[in-house]
């Protein structure tokens, strides 16, 4: 592991910043990591990244020693319908393609992670009883019934003798006789079986819905078979143990899957089908066929033959055959309640296969949307990435609310039993975005946008979750507004993150996935905010568009480091941006800046009738005091004995005298021509100054407006915080009179209090509703409906 926890790393920098020691930020730099001295804040990253090697170079490309391990899996598998079982028999041929000697291997059991005493049972918290929901409880019983695991029933060699292992909870090793050597495969084979999990009941990303109106199951199975664990340069064995949330750390390689179904069972698998004409239909064969050319949406099951499958179950098996090349995972989905439709897509200049497999129950919602939705992220991603690789693009309805395979994902959304729906979910995190249109479009973007993020840019989720999830809703974003006008993203406008950056409980973006709080907008609202600043604010479409895609191309079925991607974000665009990364990625500060004061400077001209008269102006200008007011009426000494007065009750302060103009003649003498001009220099010098509340540095996006009506903007870049990060004074040179200044006019930053942002303030209008006070009827109003009823008075 080479995690690293947010380090104190203030301490050195603050030592050459001593002559600020007088800023209250300096004390929370060194614990906090919002730096709030300008030499923290633009610190370079050095020490917080990896040394760069000739496998990942400074510039964040893969170098010339760069390698990974390869794995490819034959695989047989039997879905028993009857007792929701999986059994299968897989051959891995594991491709040593690292300069090491391996003399174990380490496969992955994910499965056992619901086994009775795994460590995800163990170390789990518990809940908090005061809002714990009828599916939380239940969730909680069913975990603790549910015979998991997996048994493994052999471990074999190429010649069929057994291989000794030990698993350690949900990882296997497997010890070979001899070392494998550096740039040697080697084969060997693992039978096992495991009880499949109520997906309705335990979020498991993969599992069973049983629909109890006919009898029958759908099942959406992923980490199903022992997988190689991944073996890199920067960790060795990724094999850090599988608590349930650090998703998936994988290696490539080629797949040859033969599934065995009920024979009824419609089967959507990773990779294409290989015995299409033994598992279809001749209609349906045709129909699959003419779907690969087809703009228009075609049903290879039509909502018919679901329906008829779905009512008279077939007692016999039938096998799916499926190959994928150059993937990381294999996942597929299997009922005989399956509508499936297909149309192509297009990703630049490839033709790729979108399809559907949905019940009759997901119904008007998936035909009209889930195909459309595979292929509009396909083009977009494409465009903002890479030509999408594969064949074929996959989205299922099933139990699991939104999860990705290569390929392949299982999208929850579905209508109510009426056939109706939401537009949107009426408020974050309720269950009313699995019944809705946009919930629906939203997750199938996500999770087929997977595809680039993680499953062809093979991050390290067990590690890092923002990796794939933070880059992919960012993408996700920017997908969804190509969908429609107005499209209502929940992320990725800045507006939207303010409350959670400004919240309590955070941890750094650069935080291991299972330790993250608030896991949904840490690892995926944050990072997509932030690569929406950086496009928009920062470094402006065109430079990031182009490192964005170069970072993808890069790393193109590698696997890249977080390094990797702040490196090449910097080096393809000649912008610096450690700050960046620094107070977003592993930092907790937000972004609060306040525009608290406006000052004006003009020359003084020396001209003593120009200036006494300005002195004078002045003067008058100025309220008096309350006493002077109070005391007009005051009877003063001086009125009634003239005799005190003198010269200087007599003369004015203001009048020129001779003197003036001799002083005034002497200093012009002592300047030179150049000099004697500027005296008359015209133009207004104003100071704004511009406090950092928030602790994060940003640019400062303004909008100025003059006396004579014009409104200028401009966008002072973040660097203007590069010496202190806690005040920033800026000078405007104008001609005309500034009559307002306001920062961050289109909510571009992500501040979080827009209230202090403008000179001068701007009221807030917001409005408050009254609640009517309820009552419930007392003991002795409770026998008769009929008094209850009544309203109490
Ligand atoms: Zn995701």
């Amino acid at each position: 592991m080479i995690y690293k926890f947010f380090p104190a790393y203030s301490a050195t920098v603050l030592m050459c910043f001593a002559g600020f020691a007088g800023f209250g930020g300096l004390a929370s730099a060194a614990g906090d990591p919002a730096a709030r001295s300008g030499a923290d804040a633009f610190a370079q990253l050095d020490y917080l990244l990896a040394t760069p090697t000739d496998t990942r170079l400074a510039t964040g490309a893969p170098g010339p020693g760069y390698w990974q391990q390869r794995a490819d899996y034959r695989i047989e598998v039997t879905l028993d319908d009857k007792a929701q079982r999986i059994e299968g028999r897989e051959t891995i041929t594991y491709h040593n393609e690292s300069p090491h000697d391996l003399p174990y291997l380490w496969l992955q059991l994910d499965q056992n992670r619901f086994r009775r005493g795994s460590d995800d049972m163990l170390t789990r918290t518990a809940p908090d009883f005061s809002q714990l929901s009828y599916g939380a409880l239940a969730s909680l019983l069913e975990r603790r019934r549910f015979e998991g695991g997996v048994s493994i029933e052999a471990v074999t060699g190429a010649d069929g003798d057994p291989l000794p292992y030990t698993v350690n909870r949900t990882m296997m090793r497997i010890d070979l006789a001899e070392p494998l050597a550096a740039g040697d495969s080697l084969s060997f084979s693992v039978a096992w079986s495991h009880n499949i999990i109520d997906a309705t009941v335990v979020s498991a990303r993969g599992g069973y819905e049983y629909f109890p109106e006919d009898g029958n199951y759908l099942y959406e199975i992923a980490q199903w078979f022992p997988r190689m664990a991944a073996y890199t340069d920067y960790a060795g064995w990724q094999h850090k143990q599988f608590l349930g949330r650090g998703e998936f750390t994988l290696e490539l390689g080629d797949y040859d899957v033969a599934i065995t179904v009920p024979a009824d069972h419609v089967v959507a698998a990773t990779g294409e089908l290989q015995n299409a004409e033994a598992v279809l239909t001749e209609e349906q064969l045709a129909r699959f066929r003419k779907a690969r050319t087809s703009d228009e949406l075609i049903f290879v099951v039509t909502p018919e033959e679901a329906a008829a499958n779905a009512r008279e179950a077939d007692s016999g098996t039938r096998t799916w055959r499926f190959r994928a090349e150059n993937v990381r995972d294999f996942a597929f989905a299997s009922s005989r309640k399956f509508i499936w439709d297909a149309r192509r897509a297009r990703a630049g200049e490839r033709d790729v296969l979108a399809m559907s497999f949905y019940p009759n129950e997901a119904e008007p919602l998936w035909s009209q949307y889930s195909t459309a939705a595979i292929a509009h992220t396909i083009d977009v991603y494409s465009r903002y990435t890479f030509e999408y690789p594969y064949p074929v693009a996959i989205s299922v309805n099933g139990p699991v609310g939104g999860m990705e395979y290569p390929m392949i994902s299982f999208n929850k959304p579905r209508p109510y039993k009426d056939r109706t729906y939401w537009d949107v979910a009426q408020k974050a995190g309720d269950k009313t975005w699995e019944r809705s249109k946009y919930g629906l479009i939203s997750v199938i973007i996500h999770e087929v946008g997977h595809n680039y993020f993680p499953m062809v840019v093979n991050s390290d989720e067990r590690q890092w979750t923002w990796m794939d999830e933070g880059l992919n809703t960012f993408l996700q974003f920017l997908t969804e507004q190509a969908w429609e006008e107005g499209y209502p993203s929940r992320r990725g406008e800045p507006a939207k993150m303010t409350e959670y950056m400004a919240s309590a409980q955070q941890v750094p973006i650069m935080t291991n996935s299972e330790s993250i709080h608030q896991f949904g907008n840490n690892a995926y609202g944050k990072p997509a905010t932030a690569l929406n600043i950086l496009r928009e604010s920062i470094m402006g479409r065109e430079l990031f568009d182009h490192a964005f895609r170069q970072y993808a191309e890069r790393w193109k079925f590698r696997r890249p480091t977080p390094a990797d991607f702040f490196r090449t974000m910097e080096d393809a665009s000649a912008t610096d941006l450690d700050w960046f990364w620094r107070g977003w990625f592993y930092g907790t500060g937000h972004v609060d800046v306040a525009l608290s004061q406006v000052e004006l400077f003009r020359v003084d001209s020396l001209n003593p009738e120009r200036e006494k008269a300005w002195e004078a102006s002045r003067e008058a200008a100025e309220e008096p005091s309350l006493s002077e007011q109070r005391n007009v009426t005051l009877e003063r000494l001086l009125g009634e004995e003239p005799g005190l007065r003198d010269f200087y009750n007599e003369s004015d302060e203001y009048r020129v005298t001779p003197w003036d103009y001799a002083q005034y003649e002497k200093a012009l003498d002592r300047l030179t021509e150049r000099e004697r001009a500027l005296l008359d220099t015209a133009e207004h010098f104003y100071v704004v100054t511009f406090d950092n509340l928030g602790g994060l540095v940003t640019p400062l996006p303004l909008r100025v407006s003059y006396a004579d009506g014009t409104v200028e903007e401009l966008t002072v870049p973040a660097e203007v915080w590069r010496r202190n990060a806690d005040r920033a004074r800026k000078l405007f040179i104008t001609d005309r009179e500034i009559t307002g200044i306001e920062f961050d006019p289109y909510r571009s930053t992500a501040d979080t209090q827009p209230a202090n942002n403008a000179w001068p303030r701007k009221v807030v209008p917001s409005r408050f509703r009254l609640f009517k006070e309820s009552e419930e009827p007392n003991p002795m109003r409770r026998d008769d409906e009929e008094t209850w009823s009544q309203p109490i008075r």
